[in-house]
């Protein structure tokens, strides 16, 4: 009883307070939601229009890496429940069970973990936004990386850096995002602190600053000094439903340990040098006025340089705590307010031709039973508003937005606008798929393209050539491809759909049906992505599907130029269809016809034939190059040359069809068959003691070095291998490199394989047909 009447007065006073400044809660009908509604509660209605649209320089749009187990999940529940967002840990006033409990708690992790998560700290906004779990998926976690502005790493601080975090930490360097590093688990007996830091060092090749001293180890670890400040930060030894809220703030003073008061002086002055040594502003204010005594330097002037060094990448801020004991979140929350930076501090190229126009990309579409697709929108500029319409680049659209949400923990709160920097979540977009960049109409695009072009002296192109899309990762064409089976007849069409809605999250994934056997096929990028599909497809939608083989996608060429003629001649019922064909193909350059085909018509030949009977001598020819006469691949770089066609009065386009298909299929055999295989270009980035193995295996893989590069103490290896020679090289890697090189590929081009590899594909394909 006492839980309903105090939710409908939450209700009535969050009515009351939406309604004046025009905004709307959409789920306030939940009783387990009073507690956020205060927390969410301003003193009054500007401050609201202050938590719904914060100034830039207080937006945070950070993601968090980690290994998996770390405790990535543990620590964005405890900022959720410190921010005020969740209600309390495990609440016993609630009455829930404790299974309950639990089955909340699972469900937010998943939505928490599935695109992205908003609430305030200090007056600061927070965008948490979620790494892919499955790191080694490049375009995936780029596209990520590119909506963060910043980034916190947890480690297990008894395990160090981990296989994962440096995969995910390699990628962030790349992209130069500024990071904090968050030593958790500091209550277990084998945590070591000096250990992890001399992982960060030997593995991530960062530059640590310590800024904070653990107090007492394993389960009697209870706080940290902070070094900046010298406070000392107290939480009690954990007692029942003490939730960490609470910690005794206190400077650290002459009543304290002799020891901690000598490794705390040591590692201050250790902080401060090696700050001076990376930040010449603040080398210069310790010799000018400090430098007889670096302790008097004041916490603010350490903490502005700190963050100059991390914004730089020159260092990063190492913390330490334990989630799972409540102990040291809070600092870390103030941590990503204090170092890591706002969106305006971070260059976004390309947005800058946009200027004030809106310009946004979607970073994840969601699939809700009752709303629909669900787009994750973070925005560069401008400002966008619910009930209007956006135009998408990519797919060259315009659709309507209905409805603008921010989502705050688990629930989602309707806004009338959001401004640059913020992360929304739009209702009612449903062409939208992820990577597209969104801007106000076609007339922005094309003001910012020809902005675009005056500045880069583009003149001489013309305007629809230039867009200014954001993504900037073109989706590349599957390379691999495999049949993929539901258990059952009847779960067809759940495969389906759970297919379609995958499709839209993920461009890189494409399905087909093949037309011959009827089969369903998965094309994807690789061999971990057509994986992660199948589990995504077992794990969010309930389906075990069965797989066949995975094969490469190769692409058939000619070798020189041949031409047919055939005659078609088929009595149909009362009607005689008589059709003669004349054609030529020849082959073209490879590289500038990527995929697409070419069809010539003679001059007589396009001047005498009706419009419908050369439709269907284009159809006759496009269904010729879908399958190649060696092994059924699509044809690339090949040209046809229409030479004659004679058509007797009464035959119908699908026997001009036909014949066409017939001819072409003659004049190809007659041309030489060439198989083109997908050759990738290869980045490994390894240590230089392994970088020989990497070298001697690539070399067994008929890849190619084009360049090696040193990265700090790595070494960047640049190359490029067939796609063939791939299979299982993440597996690979890790043994012969013990776990330390990451690599991405991409595809590069298709090249013709030399004669003695085809044969033995070919062989090879006879054998599994
Ligand atoms: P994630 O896989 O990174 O999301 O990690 P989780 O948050 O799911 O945590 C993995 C496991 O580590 C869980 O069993 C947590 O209870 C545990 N864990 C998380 N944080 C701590 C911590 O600070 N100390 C200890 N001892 N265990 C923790
Ligand atoms: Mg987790």
């Amino acid at each position: 009883m006492r839980v309903r009447a105090l939710c409908t007065f939450s209700r009535m006073i969050w009515g009351r307070y939406l309604l004046t400044a025009g905004l709307q809660c959409c789920r306030c009908r939940v009783s387990s939601h009073v507690k956020r509604h205060y927390s969410l509660l301003p003193d009054d209605v500007k401050s609201l229009r202050a938590v719904l649209s914060p100034d830039i320089s207080k937006i945070r749009n950070i993601g968090i890496m980690a290994h998996i187990d770390a405790g990535k999940t543990t620590t964005t529940e405890r900022m959720l429940y410190y921010s005020g967002y969740t209600r309390a840990l495990g609440d016993v006033d609630d009455g829930d069970t404790v299974t309950d409990f639990m089955a909340q708690e699972r469900e937010r992790g998943i939505t928490i973990q599935s695109a992205a998560v908003t609430f305030d700290w200090k007056s600061h906004r927070i965008n948490l936004i979620d790494t892919p779990g499955h790191v080694d998926f490049t375009l995936e976690v780029e596209r990520a990386l590119r909506v963060l502005d910043g980034a916190v790493a947890v480690f297990d601080a008894s395990a160090g850096v981990e296989a994962q975090t440096l995969t995910v930490w390699r990628q962030a360097e790349k992209h130069h995002i500024p990071c904090v590093c968050f030593l958790n688990k500091m209550d277990k007996p084998a945590a070591s602190l000096s250990f992890s830091i001399e992982s960060i060092k030997q593995k991530l090749k960062a530059n640590p600053l310590l800024l904070q001293i653990p107090v007492g180890s394993g389960k009697s670890f209870t706080g940290v000094v902070d070094l900046l400040t010298n406070q000392k930060l107290i939480w009690k030894l954990r007692s029942v439903g003490d939730d960490g809220r609470t910690f005794e703030s206190k400077p650290l003073d002459q009543s304290d340990e002799p020891e901690l008061l000598q490794e705390v002086s040591e590692a201050r002055t250790a902080l401060i040098e090696q700050v001076a040594d990376l930040d010449d502003e603040f080398a210069e204010l310790l010799l000018t006025d400090f430098s007889d005594n670096f302790e008097a330097v004041p916490s603010v002037k350490l903490e502005e340089a700190v963050r100059r060094v991390t914004l730089a990448r020159k260092g990063v801020p190492v913390l330490c705590g334990s989630s799972l004991r409540n102990k040291g979140v809070q600092l870390l929350l103030d941590a990503i307010i204090a170092y890591l930076p706002a969106p305006n501090e971070r260059h976004h190229d390309l947005v800058r031709w946009y200027k004030d126009d809106l310009c946004a990309l979607a970073f994840k579409v969601l699939h809700d039973k009752q709303r629909g697709p669900l787009v994750f929108l973070r925005i560069y500029s401008g400002t966008l508003k619910p009930q209007t319409a956006i135009h998408n680049i990519n797919r060259n659209c315009t659709e309507r937005m209905s409805r603008l949400l921010v989502p705050f923990a688990d629930q989602h709160v309707e806004i009338p606008s959001i401004t640059a920097g913020n992360i929304a979540l739009t209702v009612g977009l449903k062409q939208t798929v992820t990577g597209d960049t969104i801007v106000s109409s076609k007339a922005s695009a094309a003001a910012a393209a020809r902005r675009a072009q005056n500045d880069n002296g583009l003149g001489k192109k013309r305007e629809e050539d230039v867009t200014v899309v954001l993504s900037g990762v073109e989706v590349p064409d599957p390379v691999f491809f495999c049949t993929i089976e539901p258990p059952t007849m009847a779960k067809q069409a759940d495969l389906e759909n759970a297919l379609n809605c995958l499709q839209r999250e993920d461009p890189s994934l494409k399905v087909r049906v093949d037309p011959d056997s009827g089969q369903t096929v998965l094309c994807g990028m690789g061999e971990l992505h057509i994986e992660i599909i199948h589990d995504r497809i077992r794990r969010e939608y309930g389906i075990e599907t069965h797989l066949g083989p995975l094969q490469v996608a190769y692409r058939e060429t000619v070798l020189h130029e041949a031409s047919a003629t055939d005659t078609l001649d088929r009595t149909v019922g009362e009607r005689r269809h008589v059709v003669t064909v004349g054609l030529a193909v020849s082959p073209v350059d490879i590289s500038s016809a990527t995929g697409s085909y070419e069809l010539v018509f003679a001059e007589d030949v396009e001047s005498q034939l009706p419009q419908d009977m050369k439709g269907a001598v284009e159809n006759g020819v496009h269904s010729s190059y879908l399958q190649g006469p060696l092994l059924g691949y699509p044809l690339q770089g090949v040209t046809t040359l229409i030479q004659s066609v004679s058509i007797e009065p009464g035959t119908s386009p699908a026997m001009v069809s036909a014949c066409v298909s017939r001819c072409m299929l003659k004049a190809l055999r007659l041309a030489g068959g060439q198989v083109l295989e997908p050759v990738m270009s290869l980045e490994v980035t390894v240590g230089e003691e392994h970088l020989s193995s990497v070298l001697g295996d690539l070399a067994q893989r008929r890849g190619t070095v084009r360049d090696i590069q040193s990265r700090h103490d790595n070494k960047v290896l640049l190359g490029t291998v067939p796609l063939a020679e791939m299979m299982g090289y993440s597996t690979i890697l890790r043994s012969i490199t013990s776990g330390n090189a990451t690599f991405s590929l991409e595809l590069d081009t298709y090249e013709a394989m030399n004669p003695q590899d085809q044969n033995a594909l070919l062989k090879k394909m006879a054998g599994l047909l």
